[in-house]
């Protein structure tokens, strides 16, 4: 009998992943691929899809009906059973049909979809947890946007259309100006997702008011140079209005995860992201309030805070872990 395989595509604002492993999926068998998201018009997210994974199977010769399923993680909203996009300002457009398209083009392979941090969170459960983790789970992804993921009692909470952990939209700040992707104002990805951290950096350098010479420094005066990265690299190097957006970031972090905790009273938290290449000034502090003065912000106990070392392919590995599961029918998400 022929070998089997698992697909997987993660769709991002920035990046679109994708990747076939063995049906065991060993970590050691995963082959994967990367491309620019195409912005052009609302199919052309799936087109560039369906040729990726055409690309890919031919490549490792593997014919269609090899394929046991290809999961697609993508940032959301999301609407689980139409498959597709609504809203979403990190990929343009009003509606992206993404089911549709690439089951046009793939007739005879079951496709399963989630937005990208439900997919990661299954990633961890599958590649990472530990098994006292894995049944009150929790994965927040900070990248162009902030998303979490949550398991519940062994079951990957999903809600009416797919978006029941969509935390990255929970006011933080109920007050604020500070715009967020979304429309609102005050949420945490206002402060803590990389855009957040661009806004606000391009905000306080309006203002005047902080010495940012370190940061136009790094950016050679090219004020459209900059990103989180490169503010986290200046606050690293002391500059006075980055480490105060620096320090929002994390301090809006923290009331994020009081809110997570709250709510789903879980066992860990694990951090993804591209943000997650400054790991090293976020989670130490993240993990140093809740194990010193976790009371300030969650009255459960507090949960265990780690990075996913998948960082930005987290959610291309759950999405290989969704197909895995779903042929497996596991509990986890029947
Ligand atoms: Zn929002």
């Amino acid at each position: 009998m022929d070998e089997k395989f698992l697909a997987g595509v993660d769709i991002g604002g920035t990046w679109v992943r994708a990747a076939i492993c063995t049906a065991d999926l060993n970590e050691k068998n995963i082959k994967k691929t990367i491309i620019k998201t195409p912005k052009e018009n609302k199919f052309s997210i799936s087109n560039s899809i369906c040729q990726i994974l055409s690309e890919i199977f031919s490549e490792n010769n593997i014919n269609v009906d090899q394929i046991l399923g290809i999961g697609i993680a993508t940032a959301g909203p999301l609407n689980m059973e139409k498959g597709e996009v609504f809203n979403s300002i990190n990929l343009g457009f009003k509606v992206i049909p993404l089911m549709e398209p690439i089951k046009k083009k793939f007739p005879e392979i079951q496709l399963y979809i989630l937005n990208d941090g439900n997919a990661g969170v299954l990633g961890i459960h599958y590649f990472e947890a530990e098994t006292d983790e894995k049944d009150n789970l929790v994965f927040i992804t900070m990248s162009t946007g902030l998303g979490g993921g949550v398991i519940c009692n062994g079951r990957l909470l999903l809600g009416k259309e797919g978006n029941a952990a969509e935390v990255g939209h929970v006011l933080v700040d109920p007050k604020s100006k500070k715009k967020c992707n979304c429309g609102a104002s005050g949420c945490w990805e206002a402060y803590s997702s990389g855009t957040g951290v661009e806004n606000r950096t391009l905000d306080a350098l309006n203002e005047g008011k902080l010495n940012s010479s370190l940061l136009k420094q790094i950016v050679k005066n090219n004020l459209s140079k900059i990103t989180a990265k490169e503010v986290f690299e200046a606050a690293k190097k002391g500059d006075e209005l980055s480490s105060k957006i620096v320090e929002d970031c994390i301090f809006y972090t923290k009331v994020g995860i009081g809110v997570v905790n709250n709510c789903y009273d879980c066992v860990s938290i694990y951090f993804g992201g591209a943000m997650m290449k400054d790991k090293d000034q976020i989670i130490p502090l993240l993990i140093e309030q809740f194990e010193k003065d976790p009371i300030r912000f969650t009255v459960n106990h507090p949960p265990r805070i780690k990075s996913t070392k998948f960082e930005n392919e987290i959610g291309l590995m759950g999405a290989l872990a969704l197909v895995k599961y779903k042929v497996e029918k596991n509990k986890i998400i029947s």
